[in-house]
């Protein structure tokens, strides 16, 4: 089993950089002691190749009953993760978003790791993905992360993949500046991608699919995550809905232009020829949900392309 940095040293790290900028200290030490810090909740790569699984930490340590949580995205035990920023249910109520707080992952109140600042969805994925680093899917092959999360891509670099690329439309420090409906890679390029929270921004989403199966190679896999609701029977979309009002009203978020519902994304998914599996609770267990502050309904979205006969 992986060693995770638990007992009181991991209390005294996450203290510290909770209250970071608070702390009376010159920038240039404050820099230095934040890296030092995070650091020590470095994974070892070597390890997790050799023992092939990221095992949940076993919280027997009595002194720290409080201990609850793990965080795979900065490998940290935690007693508490922090809640979606009010603003959100705030912005529902100003606009009427009556489906707020009814997506299949986002939780309400286990949303963000203190530590790194990662979100539920980022820590099932590292999870998954640490758990596959053994596979061939992860070793030596080419990886491209769309609209990369800070924390899980500071997290794929650290752990030194080969050929980790990063991509996106307006974010500055990424390998390649793209449109994800017009991708400048040829066919059948990358053996994994990770294209999580971007369809729903994405006004032709079809398209923006067709893409990622085109440069995926056959037999080889991704992560396709967006915002489903689990109230709707169908997909809410209408180009008439073009301000932000209305679509903080209709999708939850000024700069959405659906919201899917769970059907309607997992036949889109497949029409476009990607076997899909969706990975739940029953297949991750209770205990590694509790454990990653997951709400129960969250499912990590696979998919696979077909080998060619
Ligand atoms: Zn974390």
């Amino acid at each position: 089993m992986l060693k995770c940095r638990q007992t009181w040293k991991n209390y005294i790290y996450t203290l510290i950089l909770m209250f970071y900028y608070y702390i009376p200290l010159p920038s240039y030490i404050k820099k230095y002691l934040k890296r030092t810090i995070k650091s020590k909740f470095a994974y070892n790569y070597a390890d997790i190749v050799k023992n092939k699984n990221l095992n949940l930490p076993i919280f027997n340590n009595k002194r720290f009953l409080s201990a609850k949580y793990f965080c795979p995205v900065c490998n940290s035990i935690q007693p508490h993760f922090l809640p979606l920023p009010d603003y959100y249910r705030k912005q529902s109520e100003k606009y009427g978003f009556v489906h707020f707080g009814k997506s299949e992952m986002t939780s309400l109140d286990t949303y963000l790791c203190p530590l790194c600042k990662a979100s539920d969805r980022e820590r099932l994925m590292a999870f998954w993905i640490i758990n596959n680093l053994g596979s061939q899917i992860f070793l030596d092959t080419h990886i491209i992360h769309f609209a990369p999360e800070k924390s899980l891509s500071a997290m794929l670099k650290q752990l030194k993949l080969l050929n980790y690329k990063t991509a996106d439309f307006v974010m500055q420090e990424v390998d390649f500046k793209v449109d994800i409906t017009k991708l400048p890679f040829s066919d059948d390029s990358y053996d994994f991608f990770i294209c999580s929270h971007i369809l729903e921004h994405v006004i032709n989403d079809d398209k923006a699919i067709e893409e990622l199966y085109r440069i995926l190679k056959p037999g080889g896999n991704g992560i396709i995550l967006t915002p489903i609701s689990t109230v709707i029977k169908s997909t809410i979309e209408d180009t008439a809905i073009n301000t932000e009002e209305d679509r903080w009203k209709y999708f939850g978020q000024n700069d959405h232009v659906r919201l899917y519902s769970h059907n309607d994304f997992v036949m889109k998914i497949k029409q476009h020829g990607f076997i899909l599996y969706e990975l739940g609770i029953e297949h991750f267990g209770n205990e590694v949900f509790f454990q990653l502050g997951l709400k129960k309904t969250s499912i990590l979205y696979i998919v696979e392309k077909r080998k060619k006969l």
